[in-house]
């Protein structure tokens, strides 16, 4: 069985130590209060409901996936989530950083981000139902007319009523301008809806009394393409004026897909005819509202991957102590035992750090991101708020791409550690190597994320974010540069940091020349723009933990920190290098390839 213990310690350097939360917030009115007491201890009880309540259910949401009912088209979620979900719904968790004018408690999102990493921990299936809920009430607080507000989110904040978001279609995955679902305009200021959706993730479920869809369809007049899609919220059940509900909406959940991973899940074919739903935000600017979600989203995916990480690593850690196989290369090291645990073996503990590294780099990246987005919502100065955003729209596809690619990297190394026993269902590593999997997939696959970076986060405004970035790091190596211990990791990252402007330029003006060169750099170049950010962030820590330990601290945590920080650079950054060289080769040697492939591209 699998274990897990909620990484309290490690969330709260990144908050206090790192980041200074507090102080960071203490400008942004609603946060003014805001205390590293109450923070914690929200932290530690949310670690305990993941670990006590939602844990215990990964394996069985695994082994009893969700069922439909054909003829009723309900769908019954594994043993154990509904009560889970009233649970959570009980203890007041969805609320957590939701606006008290609906009944929200209003704390940061940066909270609700380190509440999340462990839920995600401990059941990424599971999580999502409420997970999805929360894009669709940022959504409709964004955009939802007053109406639509009263309507939906005191309901969403309280948890009784769960969301979706349902973008996707057979043919329209990536290119959303292909969509067909269509919404007819009615008398009364609604419309009608209908269409398919697939892959509609908490699509239908028995957890909540109703589920708010959000959907993208498009009106009858519309232009084609993305510049022709509109957004519609779309009950399961109708909602009468007073907010209680009504009959049920043509709307229904047609089949569940069989999949890899994620099987407490209920991933849905939706059939749409002829629902009634009403408009959110401007006609004809879906995209643009829904956006909203997909971001918050974005980050939601990579905060899966961090939480399947850190659990991973936590059992791969335990596993290693106590496997006995094999003598240290360098002598025995248990003299009394008939082996050696396997932790001695250097490549094990490449195979532990990284996840380790991935881990912590992640959660350090996240929280930042989650900060960005509490300034941007809430700094009384505009043009922190504006910053916030900024650097959050850059940071965005990195977090989404590069962290699920590295959490996909960290369990498999985590499984490999287990060796055949990894292979096999009982110690629940498999599992987590087929949940990590749709990370990289969804959300807009990490090819997606890495043309939005390349194209539109750092090419469209001629570096100008990426350089508001690359202040940060400057001003990191200025204040850091001068410390004889902080050179082994000043010294990688002021280097990438100086080489990072030509090499951009370089495949910009490629790109001017011929836009298939971006195609053929940006995966390659997201990575390296990760290991920048994630450099920054090993830097800024390993940075503090010297500061502690030179203060007098004798806590074990700073030389750990240290030392996973030292591995970081050593093993996992000059990845760098190798990945300028590939973004570097141009498109020739991947376009250029028709008869290795078979194909006529004409
Ligand atoms: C379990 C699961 C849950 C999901 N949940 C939801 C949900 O809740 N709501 C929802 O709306 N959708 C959901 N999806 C859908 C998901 O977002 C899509 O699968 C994803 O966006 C990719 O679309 P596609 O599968 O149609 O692949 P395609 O768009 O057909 O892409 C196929 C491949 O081509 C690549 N490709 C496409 N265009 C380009 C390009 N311009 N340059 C380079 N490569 C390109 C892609 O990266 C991919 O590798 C879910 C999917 C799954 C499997």
């Amino acid at each position: 069985m699998p274990q897990y213990q909620p990484p309290l310690r490690d969330l709260q350097f990144v908050m206090h130590e790192v980041l200074n939360v507090v102080d960071e917030l203490k400008v942004c009115p609603p946060h003014a209060d805001l205390d590293a007491d109450t923070l914690n201890a929200v932290l530690e009880e949310g670690g305990k409901f993941a670990a006590e309540v939602a844990f215990p259910l990964n394996q069985v949401g695994d082994a009893q996936g969700c069922q439909l009912d054909p003829v009723t088209h309900a769908v019954t979620t594994p043993a154990g989530f509904k009560a889970a979900y009233e649970q959570y719904v009980a203890g007041g968790w969805p609320a957590l950083s939701c606006d008290p004018a609906y009944g929200g408690q209003g704390l940061p999102f940066v909270v609700n981000s380190a509440f999340y990493e462990m839920l995600n921990s401990a059941n990424q299936a599971w999580t999502m139902y409420p997970g999805l809920s929360h894009g669709a009430y940022e959504c409709l607080h964004a955009h939802g007319t007053e109406e639509q507000k009263r309507l939906y989110l005191p309901k969403l904040t309280s948890g009784e009523w769960t969301g979706t978001m349902c973008l996707t279609e057979p043919h329209c995955g990536t290119d959303l301008g292909l969509l067909r679902t269509k919404a007819e305009p009615q008398p009364d200021g609604t419309y009608k809806l209908t269409g398919q959706k697939i892959f509609i993730s908490a699509g239908e479920h028995d957890l909540a009394a109703n589920i708010v869809h959000l959907v993208l369809a498009r009106l009858p007049d519309a232009p084609a393409g993305t510049k022709g899609i509109s957004l519609f919220v779309v009950p399961k059940f109708k909602v009468n004026p007073d907010g209680s509900l009504g009959e049920r909406n043509a709307i229904h959940c047609g089949g569940l897909e069989h999949k890899m991973g994620i099987h407490g899940n209920a991933t849905c074919q939706m059939i749409l005819d002829g629902a009634v739903g009403t408009l959110v935000g401007q006609p004809n600017k879906g995209l643009q509202a829904m956006f909203v979600m997909m971001n918050a989203a974005r980050l939601g995916v990579g905060n899966q991957s961090v939480g399947l990480t850190e659990v991973a690593f936590q059992n791969a850690l335990a596993y290693a102590r106590e496997r006995l196989q094999m003598r240290s290369l360098s002598g025995p090291k248990a003299k009394d035992k008939p082996a050696d645990p396997i932790i001695v073996h250097p490549d094990v503990r490449r195979m532990l750090l990284t996840a380790k590294a991935y881990a912590e780099g992640g959660r350090a990246l996240l929280s930042y991101c989650a900060l960005l987005l509490d300034k941007e919502l809430h700094h009384p100065d505009e043009k922190e708020r504006q910053d916030s955003a900024e650097l959050l729209a850059l940071l965005t596809p990195i977090a989404k791409a590069f962290l699920t690619d590295n959490g996909f990297i960290a369990v498999n190394e985590c499984l490999q550690v287990f060796g055949g026993h990894g292979y096999i269902r009982e110690w629940g590593m498999e599992q987590f190597v087929r949940d990590a999997r749709i990370n990289m997939i969804y959300e807009g696959t990490n090819t997606i994320q890495a043309l939005d970076l390349l194209g539109r986060k750092v090419l469209a405004n001629q570096g100008a974010t990426l350089k508001k970035f690359g202040k940060l790091v400057q001003q990191l190596i200025e204040e850091e540069g001068v410390n004889e211990r902080m050179s082994e990791f000043i010294n990688p990252l002021a280097q990438l940091a100086e080489q990072m402007t030509k090499f951009t330029t370089e495949i910009g003006f490629k790109a001017l020349q011929n836009p298939d060169e971006a195609g053929a750099a940006a995966v390659p170049y997201l990575r390296v723009a990760g290991h920048l950010v994630f450099g920054y962030f090993f830097a800024r820590m390993a940075a503090v933990a010297l500061k502690a330990i030179a203060a007098g601290s004798t806590d074990p945590f700073y030389r750990g920190k240290l030392q996973t920080a030292r591995f970081y650079f050593a093993r996992l950054f000059p990845e760098t290098a190798t990945l300028m060289r590939q973004a570097r080769s141009g498109v020739a040697a991947l376009l250029d390839t028709d008869e290795a492939l078979g194909v006529d591209a004409r």
